[in-house]
């Protein structure tokens, strides 16, 4: 735990991981980061403390967080159309889960500002030539050529005002979400009443501090400093150091943040970062998102559930199904199975219930596109499948119908 002072820079005092430090011209970083501290807030401090509030209401068991979006948006997909997929998506699955749960749906998109990526390998090597990894649009181009692949500043302002875009384009929806579902789900003529907004927030992983520091702001109602790049920021798994830059950072937003757990996270290791990361211990402040992969979600996951019950803070768990089930096809493809990601949701479901824990969300890697990247669903994806339509920049994604049917299962899961 740390006590020293925190501003939205301390971050930089401490070790990082997985930011860029190969860019080649360091003045015309700093020349961007200093232009994004001067464009405007992507979310305002108020939007940011109701989505703690609504997540407080998980935190106490009387709700659900239902996240997920791309695992790696691109400034190549992006468009009107496949913003809204993914959002329609969004709003459908939580439809069904709040008439199985009977409890309200908390909807967080991994959507506008959802770009970095850390990678495993800091290089790839095709054909005897070496050079460094993709790591997501906002740093460097997939194209497999050096210059693509050298960290460009002016991608971090393309994503800016691709993220700026992709909010309009949901508080647009989210303003005519409300009555597409009600008629969707056959109640509320359109003649009657006047149309609610959906209430739809955003969220990314936290991971180039240089930018989400750009974005912190001090509130001029509370005196309090919110990243303004989203509305709820998490850590990843591979950033999730108790001494390392990322914690630092996360420690003083007053965002609702996030934090992966893995399978080599001990109790120990949980109680101190929710002790950093939440001293006070506010409802909704810490969503916990366990991803250990259907094999191992029995062994890993109850300890620290009965580490978190014992300690008492409030926090949400959330299960995070997807990155502990990769696996390559036999043809190559990075892929994951339904079967192995609705297997490690029904194993969080389960011991979540014998702690006496509730399991408050559920967190994905999904597309309203009708993508071939993950195996089975309804019209049961094979490998065979997987060239037509892989569209991903990094982890595979379920399709709409796959995504869909998971929602069902989990209701049933939910009710039973
Ligand atoms: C991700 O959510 O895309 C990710 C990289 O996850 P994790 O940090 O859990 O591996
Ligand atoms: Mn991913």
């Amino acid at each position: 735990m740390t006590n020293s002072p925190w501003s939205p820079s301390s971050w930089r005092a401490k070790p990082v991981r997985y930011i860029p430090d190969d860019y080649p011209d360091l003045g015309a970083l700093a020349r961007v980061e200093a232009e994004l501290a001067r464009l405007p807030p992507l979310v305002h401090a108020e939007e940011v403390r109701r989505l703690r509030e609504a997540l407080g209401q998980v935190a106490e068991g009387k709700a659900f967080l239902l996240q997920g979006g791309d695992c790696a948006e691109s400034f190549k997909e992006f468009s009107a159309a496949n913003v809204r997929g993914t959002f329609q998506l969004l709003l459908q699955m939580a439809g069904v889960l709040t008439f199985a749960g009977g409890c309200p749906v908390v909807k967080v998109g991994r959507i506008a500002g959802q770009f970095a990526k850390p990678r495993s390998n800091a290089t790839e090597t095709l054909n005897g030539v070496t050079l460094p990894s993709y790591r997501g649009d906002i740093i460097n181009g997939m194209e497999f050529d050096a210059r693509e692949r050298t960290p460009d500043p002016q991608r971090l302002l393309r994503a800016y005002h691709q993220s700026a875009e992709t909010m309009q384009l949901v508080r647009d929806f989210a303003r005519e979400g409300y009555t597409d579902l009600t008629r969707l789900l056959g109640h509320r003529p359109e003649s009657e009443g006047a149309v609610r907004p959906v209430d739809f927030f955003t969220s990314h992983e936290a991971l180039l501090l240089n930018v989400e520091q750009a974005m912190t702001r001090a509130d001029e109602a509370t005196g309090g400093w919110y990243d303004t790049s989203a509305h709820m920021l998490w850590i990843g798994e591979r950033t999730r150091q108790l001494d390392g830059g990322h914690v630092e950072f996360m420690r003083g937003i007053q965002n609702p943040i996030g934090l992966k757990c893995g399978p080599t996270m001990e109790p120990d290791d949980l109680v101190r970062l929710i002790d950093t990361l939440n001293p006070q211990g506010i409802p909704g402040k810490l969503t916990l998102i366990g991803r250990f992969g259907s094999d191992q979600v029995a062994a890993r996951l109850p300890r620290l559930m009965a580490a978190t019950r014992r300690h008492g803070s409030p926090v949400v768990w959330s299960i995070d199904p997807m990155h502990g089930n990769t696996h390559k096809a036999s043809n190559g493809y990075k892929t994951r199975s339904l079967e192995r990601i609705l297997a490690e949701v029904m194993g969080f479901l389960q011991v979540a219930a014998a702690e006496g824990v509730h399991p408050g969300g559920l967190h994905l890697e999904m597309t309203g596109q009708d993508v071939t990247e993950c195996l089975g669903g309804p019209l049961d994806v094979s490998e065979d499948d997987l060239s037509d339509r892989y569209h991903t920049h990094c982890d595979p994604r379920l399709n709409a119908d796959q995504s869909l049917q998971l929602a069902f299962r989990v209701a049933d899961g939910l009710h039973t």
